[in-house]
């Protein structure tokens, strides 16, 4: 019974989560570089950070959501656990839990942006201003964490949550990017100030902004059908990006342990893909910049998941 009331009441928190507005990829993104990541890993490897993660420190609820994942086979379970432990860092915003979202919440780790300007199709740095968000940081720092044989489990399952976390974030080219503008003389936020809605007042509880627009980019390609279950669902949308970006086509381009160069490369695909000429505030994109966006989103997903299994087989797989 207890467990039952728990199971329900993880469930209740994980949707009201759901409910909240996208930030970094949401949720379906962190789930699809998790499930990538858990089929890059060794059983020795899954075995061990299952159990560190369990060891989570009891009020970051962290190991309690292993509960809702239940009863099945145990593999079943875990590769489930593991899939949905990526958005824990999201799920922790969630204003309901005051003393979890203190203590637990950063919302600057999420992004690392260069600040720059579009001077005739290029970017023009801007230098005197230092970089925006602790993510590239916190990445590098957490690398360290984890390869730290004397750091005690529970900081360690803290770790490995927000390595999976901030490694899909700063994928997303909109959060390694503040592209300043006249009418953004600070910078866009990441693309959240620039609206793909008409000029005016919010007609409704949140806007239609490019940041959205590219966090949500596969719920929008690929719906959720209710009929089946988000396992399904994320078995489909796994096979089909990683049957189109197998391991083998990407696997020279890793860059493990490289965590500037991701950044790098999200931050050039900002300039490139997501601010290219055809886009224009205040209007839908174009079929054409659709198109191309979710092949973007696509490829950076799953070079993310990639990338994030492949660090922790290394880490934690039998040497
Ligand atoms: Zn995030």
């Amino acid at each position: 019974m207890a467990h039952r009331f728990l199971k329900c009441a993880l469930f209740s928190l994980l949707f009201c989560f759901v409910a909240l507005p996208a930030r970094g990829w949401d949720d379906v993104g962190h789930k699809i570089t998790g499930y990538i990541a858990w089929q890059r890993m060794s059983p020795a490897a899954r075995e061990e950070v299952i159990r560190i993660l369990r060891k989570a420190p009891e009020d970051s609820h962290l190991s309690a959501f292993y509960m809702a994942y239940g009863p099945q086979s145990d593999d079943v379970r875990k590769r489930e656990y593991f899939t949905m432990m990526p958005t824990w860092a999201d799920i922790i915003r969630d204003r309901d839990f005051p003393v979890r979202q203190k203590k637990y919440h950063r919302s600057n780790w999420h992004y690392s942006d260069t600040f720059w300007r579009q001077v005739n199709g290029k970017a023009e740095i801007i230098t005197d201003k230092e970089p925006g968000g602790q993510g590239l940081v916190k990445l590098v720092e957490f690398d360290k964490v984890l390869r730290d044989a004397s750091v005690a489990d529970p900081e360690k399952a803290l770790a490995i949550a927000w390595f999976m976390h901030i490694g899909g974030d700063l994928h997303q080219p909109l959060h390694t990017s503040g592209r300043h503008t006249d009418r953004e003389p600070n910078g866009d936020q990441g693309g959240n100030l620039f609206l793909l809605e008409p000029d005016g007042p919010p007609t409704g509880e949140y806007r239609y902004t490019l940041h959205w627009f590219w966090d949500s980019i596969v719920g929008r390609n690929i719906p959720f059908n209710d009929a089946r279950s988000e396992q399904d669902y994320l078995d489909h949308v796994v096979r089909s990006m990683t049957h189109r970006y197998t391991f083998e086509s990407v696997k020279d381009d890793l860059k493990l342990g490289d965590y500037p160069a991701w950044r790098q490369e999200s931050f050039e695909l900002a300039v490139s893909d997501v601010f290219s000429s055809d886009l224009a505030r205040f209007k839908e994109p174009s079929d054409e910049y659709r198109r191309n966006a979710y092949r973007v989103s696509e490829r950076r997903l799953v070079i993310a998941g990639y990338r994030l299994g492949e660090t922790l087989e290394q880490i934690f797989g039998k040497k």
